[in-house]
């Protein structure tokens, strides 16, 4: 697409006007989801007294259902809805799932081991997980590719518009993470999870006052299509109905346990989810279409670059089940063994998730004028050592924790320092990855299957947020019957597990830059 098939439109600060009606809607929605979130763990265990591992394993398929989705999310726009249409359905489902999770019913009474559950309250909260899960499906890859529409092929402000619209994310994720934590934690469970919903719905009215300035760039690709009766209904309200269904499927799928005999085997004896098994047909169908793609023609030189793209895709399924952790064990330990009071104020645990965010806004603008200093200087590092220091970055970080485990302070705690120091080296990993995973799917894939490429790569964020609910399972302790924790006990658990995820992921980072070679040749020498 040339500039010029660009309709006319109104700019502000040097960037289309629909970019910010993007960047506000993104911002919102992110603020819900990582408020929401940021109080999950803490909610589940304090407040229904679910054990340690059901609570990680619900946070990493529910979140790992929430990356899964937008694989379909994505290819019900592309070839039907049209983005805009997508975001306004999905932003609708999400303030539902928002505002449902309000609904808190009575807290569970009893110890965590034999505990009396408010069990309607729990069905409504399953729900509200499957709504919001199904609307990030409908909106976050969609949003997402609005952004690329706004801006022509060649036009060379399209990479700060996205480094615009990832700042809009972390700006949401860092409010949140300080605002609804905050009320949820202090005021009542109900109220951060409110908050969430209500500033969605904000987000949502933005969206729906500012779509005019889209440029028209976010419609179905064929408006009549959607009109033409199927089984009496529309195809557009066909699809809507597919979504509400898909979402009562998804209730049931998130709470369903598997107690197959080999599957319970493969996963050490624990039980397996059902999500999990979804996720992993999903992967053999993305699998089995890659390796056909593989074949259907292409050439030497567009088969290499796509076989580098999916290791690196792989690989950063394990980078995300290390970096998750931060919303998992991560926040237990912030409860549990860390003294959270600096600077005259008490913060909450699940605040302690808001450093990530401002740190990946402190840094944008760094990397974004570092990478092409390092490339005019032939330093520029390849993409898969990229990809290799980002995995030792995220592994030193959770090391370092694990070294503040081991050496409490007099009181048996940990500084709260500890954690933002640890934050600061994960994020210089989330940085040389995340946004340079999304570039490298852009740059690398064939262009035709890009879309299904973006989709790939949630699905690895997918199941990383998976793996990391079962690494969360390695650190579950048992509190006393008063609900309190053996500190010294649980010190030593964080301490081990997380210097075992260290070298998890250091070591394969390290795999990762002895890889570099193969790679630079497989993907033609550029990259
Ligand atoms: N933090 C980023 C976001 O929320 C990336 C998350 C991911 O890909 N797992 O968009």
């Amino acid at each position: 697409m040339s500039a010029s098939a660009l309709p006319a439109h109104r700019e502000f600060l040097g960037h289309p006007l629909g970019l910010y009606v993007c960047f506000l809607t993104e911002m919102w929605e992110r603020f819900s989801f990582y408020g929401m979130k940021a109080l999950l763990f803490l909610y589940l265990t304090k407040y229904h007294l679910f054990n340690d591992s059901d609570g990680y394993v619900l946070l990493g398929t529910y979140a790992g259902l929430a990356y899964a989705l937008p694989l379909l999310g994505g290819m019900i726009a592309d070839r039907w809805l049209g983005m805009r249409k997508a975001v306004l359905f999905g932003g609708a489902l999400l303030v539902l799932g928002q505002l449902g999770m309000a609904y808190t019913g009575n807290a569970a009474t009893g110890s965590v081991g034999a505990a009396v559950r408010d069990g309607f309250a729990i069905q409504v909260m399953y729900l509200s997980l499957a709504l919001i899960a199904v609307g990030v499906g409908f909106l976050k890859p969609n949003i997402s590719t609005i952004v690329g529409r706004l801006y022509a092929d060649n036009d060379p402000r399209r990479d700060s518009g996205f480094t615009i619209f990832y700042m809009g994310i972390n700006i949401g994720a860092a409010l949140s993470s300080l605002i609804v934590a905050y009320i949820g934690e202090n005021f009542g469970w109900g109220y951060g999870f409110a908050l969430a919903g209500v500033m969605m719905a904000a987000g949502l009215v933005q969206f729906m006052w500012g779509q005019k300035h889209l440029m028209g760039q976010a419609e179905p690709p064929n408006p009549g299509a959607l009109q033409t009766k199927v089984g009496g209904l529309p195809l557009e309200y066909s699809i809507y109905l597919w979504g509400i269904l898909t979402t009562l499927v998804v209730w049931v799928i998130l709470q369903t346990k598997i107690d197959f005999g080999p599957l319970t085997a493969l996963a050490g004896g624990h039980e397996v989810t059902l999500t999990e098994v979804v996720a992993v047909v999903m992967g053999i169908g993305l699998a089995v279409w890659f390796l056909r793609f593989l074949f259907s023609g292409i050439g030497p030189a567009e088969r290499g670059r796509m076989i580098v793209l999916m290791v690196l895709i792989a690989i950063s399924a394990l980078f995300w089940g290390i970096y998750e952790q931060s919303y998992g064990t991560w926040v237990a330990f912030a409860e549990r063994g860390m003294d959270r009071s600096t600077f005259g104020i008490e913060w909450t645990a699940g605040q302690t998730t808001s450093f990530g965010a401002i740190y990946v806004i402190l840094f944008s603008p760094i990397f974004a004028w570092l990478w092409p200093r390092l490339d005019k200087l032939g330093l520029n590092p390849s993409l898969s050592a990229k990809f290799g220091w980002g995995l030792i970055f995220c592994g030193l970080g959770t090391g370092l924790l694990g070294f503040a485990a081991q050496n409490p302070g007099a009181d048996g705690l940990v500084s709260l320092w500890w954690m933002v120091a640890a934050y600061a080296i994960l994020v210089l990993g989330e940085m040389v990855l995340s946004p340079i995973g999304l570039s490298a799917v852009t740059t690398l894939s064939v262009p035709r299957v890009v879309g299904m490429m973006m989709g790939a790569w949630f699905l690895a964020s997918a199941f990383g947020e998976m793996v990391a609910g079962r690494f969360g399972t390695w650190a579950a302790i048992e509190p006393r019957a008063d609900g309190s924790f053996d500190t010294a006990a649980a010190m030593a658990v964080y301490a081990d597990v997380f210097l075992r995820l260290m070298w998890i992921g250091v070591a394969a980072g390290v795999v990762m830059l002895l890889l570099t070679p193969w790679m630079k040749r497989a993907s033609g020498g550029a990259r």
